[in-house]
């Protein structure tokens, strides 16, 4: 099947692309907004391969981890009725470019591409299941209904933390940054990346520690697959052509505001103190941030001045399906008798930027019995 929609419109269309940064509340048992006839064609690309290996950080290389999950993933799609399923590659010693991806996708009439990887990130210290869909209407309103529905399944299924659905805009165009996005598009495909976990963060290693993991993400992106384009299977008894609840409301006109690209790290991030106890040596805390132009989704506590950080923690209230945070939350910290502090947090948005609180120095230990004088604000010279 092909859109009816031209190349020329799709770039009128871009020219008028207005980016509004309040992301909105979602509505969900939406229609599904992307129209296919009887025929369906899905293309399901593993990534990397051959000689790009994709990110090592993981228990194996990410292009074995990619086909493990495509592979089970093509296995179970092709159990549905009125779908035929095409592999970019098959083996893990193929290397094909990702514009090659693309003009396989167009040669086999594909009506929807997805690509299948798996994260990583430099402080190895992230988690969670993200897709980036694109910029472009109407092709991103397709890929961020279908990512909002796989994020539940993922979240309520593997208890995998939802990052979001995303876009990232080309270094020099209004495009998408990543190839198989913009080749697809290009041809009028539409395609999404799922980064289906983080292959090289602690908090995410117990959601790679097996292949049989890698084989049940595929299921499961299949089953989303199937429920996003109302599939049915008279093998497995299921028959998604009915409505669905999990899907979000999206603008096939526009850019759907939820999936902006915040590239700018939050407005503001303060610690300020609430509460000392001097007795059980715990000081408690509140954390707010501001964040007008997205959301934020982590943060991070160091103790000793921002020279160590402990593991970053999820951000209390941070809806990424809605948009939506806690402006400020209470955090209780205690502390070995005897230790004089230094407080600085760090808050994280849902682009992975972050912006350092003012630090709470204590210029007192805590010992036990007496209230410790503390000072707000940098301290110079100290
Ligand atoms: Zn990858």
């Amino acid at each position: 099947m092909r859109f009816s929609v031209s190349k020329k419109f799709i770039s009128v269309l871009m020219a008028v692309i207005i980016i509004s940064v309040i992301p909105k509340t979602g509505v969900y048992a939406a229609d599904r907004v992307f129209p296919y006839d009887e025929d369906l064609v899905i293309v399901i690309d593993p990534g990397h391969g051959g000689t790009d290996t994709g990110t090592q950080g993981g228990r194996i290389q990410e292009r074995f981890m990619n086909l493990i999950t495509a592979q089970a993933l093509v296995e179970r799609l092709n159990q549905y009725e009125g779908v035929t399923v095409y592999m970019t590659r098959s083996d893990n010693d193929t290397t094909m470019s990702l514009t090659d991806r693309a003009k396989f996708a167009e040669s086999v009439d594909a009506d929807f591409v997805f690509s299948i990887h798996y994260n990583a990130c430099y402080a190895h210290d992230r988690f969670g299941i993200e897709v980036y869909t694109s910029r472009i209407a109407p092709y991103n309103a397709y890929g961020y209904q279908f990512g909002n529905l796989l994020m539940h399944r993922f979240e309520d299924d593997f208890g995998i933390f939802p990052r979001g659905v995303k876009t990232r805009k080309g270094l020099r165009t209004e495009g998408d940054y990543y190839t198989i996005i913009s080749a697809n598009v290009y041809r009028e495909i539409p395609a999404v990346i799922i980064e289906h976990c983080f292959a090289d963060g602690t908090v995410d290693s117990v959601h790679t520690a097996s292949n049989e993991q890698f084989r049940d993400y595929g299921i499961t992106d299949a089953d989303a697959i199937a429920e996003y384009f109302g599939l049915r299977s008279s093998v497995l008894g299921i028959d998604c052509s009915g409505s669905s609840d999990d899907l979000i409301e999206a603008d096939v006109s526009s850019f759907n505001d939820a999936t902006y690209e915040d590239r700018t790290a939050p407005d503001n991030v303060s610690i300020t103190v609430r509460d000392i106890d001097p007795v059980s040596n715990t000081v408690t805390v509140e954390i707010s941030a501001s964040e007008s132009d997205g959301m934020m989704m982590f943060y991070a506590l160091s103790t000793d001045g921002g020279w160590t950080w402990q593991e970053s923690k999820i951000w209390p209230g941070a809806d990424t399906y809605s948009g939506t945070f806690d402006t400020s939350f209470e955090l209780v910290i205690p502390f070995e008798n005897g230790y004089r502090p230094t407080l600085v947090v760090k808050g994280f948005n849902r682009y992975d930027a972050y912006t350092k609180s003012e630090p709470v120095t204590f210029l007192e230990r805590f010992d036990g019995c007496n209230i410790p004088l503390y000072r707000t604000g940098t301290i110079y010279g100290g």
